[in-house]
């Protein structure tokens, strides 16, 4: 909210639609100017080409006016098609051979001649720009080989355009500028919607990452935050996957604090009312304090110490981040020293401790590895009431530098379905939550953690025929 009010920046459908509308206005006007000038070039050099395609018509016509039995030129005709061509923009002056005027226009009809040129100069100056001056040329008229005459011809140059041509270009140049602005203004309303279609994702990962926090924060009311995570531009939706994953790992980690609080609450409930019990009946005189009833209240509390010791271990893994004390030690040592530790009881329920182990160097933090075998193990003697326990330690393959040391016993066994759970925190098989074996269910998360924190893992299956089953085998990779 504080990165919001602090300054008031465009938003990002502005600012991508005034950046399309800018971008495509410029190429656009750009394009229009590009075709105005390559189709007035052309057409200008297609004038010039025709203007002197004209000048040579009017030789060719005057020169057919040539009359060889007179020896001269048909004045009468000269003048009419003089006149004509006056119109046209062509002021036109015959002579004969020895130069002698036959016609000329501007002496036939000045005012005529001048009105016309004026007009002219006055199109191509005011509505085109166009500097031109007045040119004059001189061409002989030929009658089988021999120079009758000239004829002499005056047009506003190097070239000009007609009206008919006038009008020609600027009906083009609206059509230009009217397409050029229909195509602005349809990309304007393309480059509002696609930049309304990036920016509505964005803003909506933005509002929901907003409402998580609030729900987080306990300012709003719990509730599952997912946003839409299909789209066709992978960045968008790569935004919105992350938004919901971020959104489901809070929601998990929210779920998870509460089962553990959930969980904590009920595992020190069951001693402390036993304890309750016992003690308000000591004191009500319902039971005497005798050595049978103050025994019973001390495995209570030994067993209430023992679930808060495993509960801080637990958490200082979690939240610790695990910082390790590393040495090399032989993990073959390591084994039989916990082995040792299970002797006596294994020995009372009468199952065989059987140990195949070869050296094998490792470099890990001795005291949490130790940890993690005394956990299996522990298990392993507590949940087997006859057969054996074997444990063992198996190079990875031939120059490996891994070690899997395997505790398979020959007791309950897992079931099937309990198999993926058996290393969450508070996982035990009997679903009664009978206490006659006496865990809380952290042993194996605590043995987890440890071997993760190490880069190795953890597995349990069901004990095969060749281990001696039914029973489990752990197998601790490192
Ligand atoms: P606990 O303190 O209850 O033993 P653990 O986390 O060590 O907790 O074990 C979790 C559950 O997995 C146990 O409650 C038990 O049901 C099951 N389990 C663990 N090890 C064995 C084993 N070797 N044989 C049979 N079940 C086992």
């Amino acid at each position: 909210m504080k990165g919001r009010n602090r300054a008031s920046p465009l938003s990002l459908q502005n600012r991508l639609a005034l950046t399309y509308i800018l971008f495509i206005s410029a190429a656009l006007g750009s394009l229009t100017l590009a075709i105005n000038r390559f189709t007035h070039i052309r057409f200008n050099t297609l004038i010039q080409e025709n203007g002197s395609a004209k000048s040579q018509e009017i030789v060719r016509v005057i020169g057919d006016l040539y009359n060889p039995l007179q020896g001269g030129f048909d004045s009468r005709t000269v003048e009419a098609m003089g006149m004509y061509f006056v119109h046209e923009g062509y002021i036109v002056s015959v002579e004969d051979a020895q130069g002698e005027t036959v016609w000329n226009a501007r002496s036939c009809d000045m005012q005529q001649c001048v009105e016309v040129l004026s007009s002219i100069s006055a199109r191509m100056e005011g509505q085109f720009g166009l500097n031109g001056r007045m040119q004059q040329q001189r061409y002989p008229v030929r009658y089988k080989g021999m120079t009758v005459g000239w004829v002499r011809i005056e047009s506003y140059g190097p070239f000009f355009y007609s009206e008919t041509e006038t009008r020609f270009l600027g009906s083009i140049n609206r059509l230009l500028l009217v397409a050029g602005l229909f195509l602005v203004f349809l990309s304007a309303g393309i480059a509002v919607e696609l930049s309304r279609s990036i920016a509505r994702p964005v803003l909506q990962a933005a509002e929901a990452a907003r409402a998580i926090a609030r729900v987080h924060a306990r300012r709003a009311p719990p509730e599952t935050i997912r946003i839409r995570d299909q789209y066709k531009t992978r960045e968008l939706q790569d935004l919105s996957c992350s938004i919901n994953e971020l959104a489901a790992a809070l929601e998990a980690a929210e779920h998870r604090q509460k089962q553990l609080s959930a969980d904590i609450a009920h595992e020190l409930r069951t001693p402390l009312t036993c304890l309750q019990g016992n003690v308000e009946a000591m004191i009500d005189g319902v039971y005497t304090p005798d050595r049978e009833h103050l025994l019973s209240c001390h495995e209570e509390i030994i067993r209430l110490s023992h679930l808060v010791e495993e509960l801080h271990i637990l958490t200082g893994l979690e939240w610790d981040r695990m910082s390790l004390n590393k040495s090399v030690f032989d993990l073959a040592k390591l084994v039989q020293v916990s082995t040792e530790q299970f002797k006596a009881a294994a020995h009372e329920k009468g199952i065989a401790l059987e140990l195949n182990l070869i050296e094998s160097p490792i470099e890990a933090d001795y005291d949490r590895l130790k940890q993690v075998f005394m956990n299996l193990l522990s298990n392993a003697v507590k949940y087997t009431d006859s057969g054996a326990i074997r444990v063992s330690i198996e190079k990875r393959g031939p120059g490996s530098r891994h070690w899997d040391c395997i505790i398979a016993d020959t007791g309950m066994g897992i079931p099937e379905e309990d198999m993926p759970h058996v290393f969450e925190r508070f996982y035990r098989t009997d679903k009664s939550r009978s206490r006659s074996t006496g865990g809380a269910g952290i042993g194996l998360s605590i043995a987890a953690a440890i071997v993760s924190a190490h880069g190795g893992a953890i597995t349990v299956e069901r004990a095969g025929k060749e281990q001696g089953g039914p029973g489990s085998v752990f197998r601790v990779a490192l």
